[in-house]
C-alpha cells in the first residue's frame, strides 16, 4: 500500500511540545507511516525570527531524535526566497509519486488557510488534518471544504486537547530566563540555554 505521510511545516522558532503532540496524534489517528517535519527557510507571513535557520533546524532535529516515525526535511531551508507550502507539496509529490500526503496544521493556520499562496492548488493536492488550538475555531471554511471536495480530498479533525503552548510563549519565557522544560523537549531547552537564544527577543510576532 502507498505510504501515507503527514507533513508538518512551520517556522519552528523553536519547535515545542504542542508540535510534537500534534504529530503524535496525527500519526495514531490517521495511521500515518511517518510525519515529516519541515522547518521554513523564510516564513513568508513572518517578520524577523528569533533563531536563524540552522538553529531552528538543529532544534527540530533534537526534538525528532529517538522518534522513529519523525523525519526532518530541509528542502525549504535549501530553497532561496520565501517558503511556500504549495512549492513544497509539488516538490514532494514529484519526488515521491507513490506517497499520499496529508497536510497537518493547527486551527490558527486552518483559519488562515485561504491567505496561503495558491491555496486552491494545495487543497487540490492533499487532505488536510487540523488540530484544535486555544482561541481558534476548528470550524471548516465552506470555500475551503468545497475546494477539497471537488478534488476528492477531505478535512480531517484531529482529537487533541487544546494546548496553550506556542513558540511565542517559549521565546518570552527564554527572554525572562524561565525554565522551558514544560514547553519544549529537554534537549531543545538545553540547546536554547547553551546558545543564549531569545534572550533579547521581544517576540514581535505570534501567539499569546
Ligand atoms: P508562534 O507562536 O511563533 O506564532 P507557533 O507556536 O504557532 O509559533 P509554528 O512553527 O508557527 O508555531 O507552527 C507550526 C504548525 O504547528 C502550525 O500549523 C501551527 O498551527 C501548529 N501549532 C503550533 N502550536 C500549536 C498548538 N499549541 N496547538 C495546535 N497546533 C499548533
Amino acid at each position: 500500500m502507498a505510504p501515507t505521510i503527514g507533513l508538518l511545516g512551520g517556522s519552528f522558532d523553536p519547535i515545542h511540545l504542542a508540535h510534537l503532540e500534534l504529530a503524535r496524534c496525527a500519526e495514531g489517528q490517521l495511521e500515518l507511516d511517518e510525519v515529516w517535519l519541515i522547518p521554513a527557510g523564510r516564513p513568508w507571513q513572518r517578520g524577523d525570527l528569533g533563531a536563524d535557520a540552522g538553529q531552528r533546524e538543529q532544534m527540530v532535529r533534537l526534538a525528532a531524535q529517538g522518534e522513529p516515525r519523525l523525519r526532518v526535511l530541509d528542502l525549504e531551508l535549501r530553497r532561496s526566497g520565501p517558503s511556500y507550502t504549495v512549492d513544497t507539496l509539488r516538490e514532494l509529490q514529484a519526488a515521491h509519486p507513490g506517497h499520499r500526503f496529508v497536510l497537518l496544521l493547527g486551527a490558527d493556520q486552518l483559519e488562515n488557510f485561504r491567505t496561503w499562496k495558491d491555496w486552491r492548488h494545495i487543497a487540490a493536492g492533499a487532505d488536510l488534518a487540523a488540530a484544535p488550538r486555544p482561541e481558534h475555531e476548528l470550524r471548516p471554511d465552506a470555500e475551503l471544504l468545497a475546494a477539497l471536495q471537488a478534488a476528492g480530498h477531505r478535512l480531517l479533525q484531529l482529537r487533541m486537547p487544546p494546548l496553550a503552548v506556542s513558540a511565542t510563549a517559549v521565546r518570552e519565557h527564554a527572554a525572562q530566563g524561565l525554565d522551558l522544560r514544560g514547553l519544549v523537549p529537554p534537549a531543545v531547552a538545553d540547546y536554547i540555554e547553551r546558545h543564549h537564544l531569545y534572550r533579547n527577543h521581544p517576540a514581535p510576532h505570534g501567539h499569546p
